[in-house]
């Protein structure tokens, strides 16, 4: 059912690398999400399983909704701790990176793993991965990086070393966040083999929802109103809306890291919308962030590689602006004018028939 994503040689030199006692380090991407995180964890407890000795180091802070998650007290956070982070990354055997495969947004840990004599393994679901590794296990048709993660566990797993319970919480967050909640790019039936599969381990799926997303406070929830109410731009003409999100709207309502972490999906809940863009000042690098998201075949990336410097997937994809607010609306809607034709072609509807409207 599932992909075997190690042929005779590749496994076996999984099996060399991942020797036992070897060091290994465990790096997710800059802002890591319930994937990156979910997917390193998962692959830490594995290879503590296997002996070898594993520490999971992030660039940077993970959101605080991510704090329950089993591990997720021992992560080093490379920008507070980052001596600690230089000298694991250093001594390493082995650093796997979990769902990125591109240097560039990972700031002070790029330098750190290509100056380390480690060998090099990804792990990654994003496309055209670049770094040189050792190896790589690459799949962008795959969910999550947590789903690579399962069938790969898989495949290695037997009945005297099985995948444990604290595994399968961590790759069922990995796949619930990066499909949000399994609304959007999982629709294959191999995902659903894994989530029955993850359900036989004992995990509580109602729970780990919860956990995730039933983790709001006050202040974040009336944020988030106020952002739909003032904020919120809907173009009916091009099925797309944006917001924006600036510092003294933070401020005002308490906003920490991570609080707008979906949010961008929100919109598109508005019938036979295409594609949604948020717009978060970033105070500390005086930059506008971008999120877009899509239905369908509209291509995110896309859009986002042409005009936000960014890039990512078909239906979920990021960018940076080093501008103001006013300038970065301006230019979100010379993008959205750009790519008129493809935002008003005819609509699938939800039976699959074309909508002509
Ligand atoms: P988010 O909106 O959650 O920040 O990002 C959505 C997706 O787009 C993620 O999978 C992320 O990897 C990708 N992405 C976000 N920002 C960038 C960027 O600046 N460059 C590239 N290449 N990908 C990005
Ligand atoms: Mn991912």
């Amino acid at each position: 059912m599932l992909k075997r994503y190690l042929d005779d040689a590749a496994c076996t030199l999984w099996k060399d690398l991942f020797s036992n006692t070897c060091r290994v380090v465990v790096t997710g991407h800059l802002g890591p999400d319930g994937d990156a995180m979910g997917s390193s964890l998962a692959l830490a407890f594995w290879l503590k399983s296997c002996g070898c000795q594993v520490s999971v180091v992030m660039p940077n802070l993970y959101p605080d909704f991510l704090s329950w998650l089993p591990g997720a007290d021992e992560v080093i956070n490379a920008q507070m701790d980052s001596s600690r982070a230089a000298t694991l990354i250093s001594q390493a055997d082995v650093v796997l990176c979990a769902d990125y495969g591109c240097y560039g947004r990972n700031e002070s840990l790029d330098a750190m793993i290509a100056n380390s004599q480690a060998e090099i393994v990804v792990i990654d679901h994003h496309l055209n991965p670049d770094i040189q590794a050792r190896l790589l296990i690459s799949d962008p048709s795959a969910c999550a990086t947590a789903e690579i993660v399962y069938a790969l566990l898989e495949q290695l797993s037997d009945s005297s070393h099985p995948i444990s319970y604290d595994m399968s919480v961590c790759i069922y967050c990995g796949m619930m966040t990066d499909t949000g909640g399994f609304t959007y790019n999982s629709s294959r039936p191999e995902i659903f083999y894994i989530i029955s599969r993850l359900l036989e381990k004992g995990i509580d799926k109602d729970r780990i929802y919860r956990n995730v997303y039933y983790n709001n406070t006050v202040e974040r929830m009336r944020l988030m109103g106020y952002i739909l109410n003032n904020n919120m731009v809907y173009l009916p003409e091009y099925h797309t809306a944006y917001y924006t999100l600036n510092s003294q709207e933070m401020k005002k309502y308490l906003f920490k890291k991570g609080d707008a972490e979906g949010w961008v999906n929100l919109p598109l809940e508005i019938k036979d919308t295409r594609l949604s863009i948020s717009l978060r000042e970033d105070t500390d690098t005086h930059s506008i962030r971008l999120s877009l998201r899509s239905v369908d075949d509209f291509p995110c990336n896309r859009m986002a590689a042409e005009f936000f410097n960014g890039g990512g997937h078909l239906n979920a994809a990021g960018g940076t602006l080093y501008c103001s607010m006013e300038e970065a609306v301006i230019k979100v809607r010379e993008a959205i004018a750009a790519y008129e034709s493809l935002l008003t072609s005819s609509l699938v509807t939800g039976d699959g028939k074309e909508n002509t409207r």
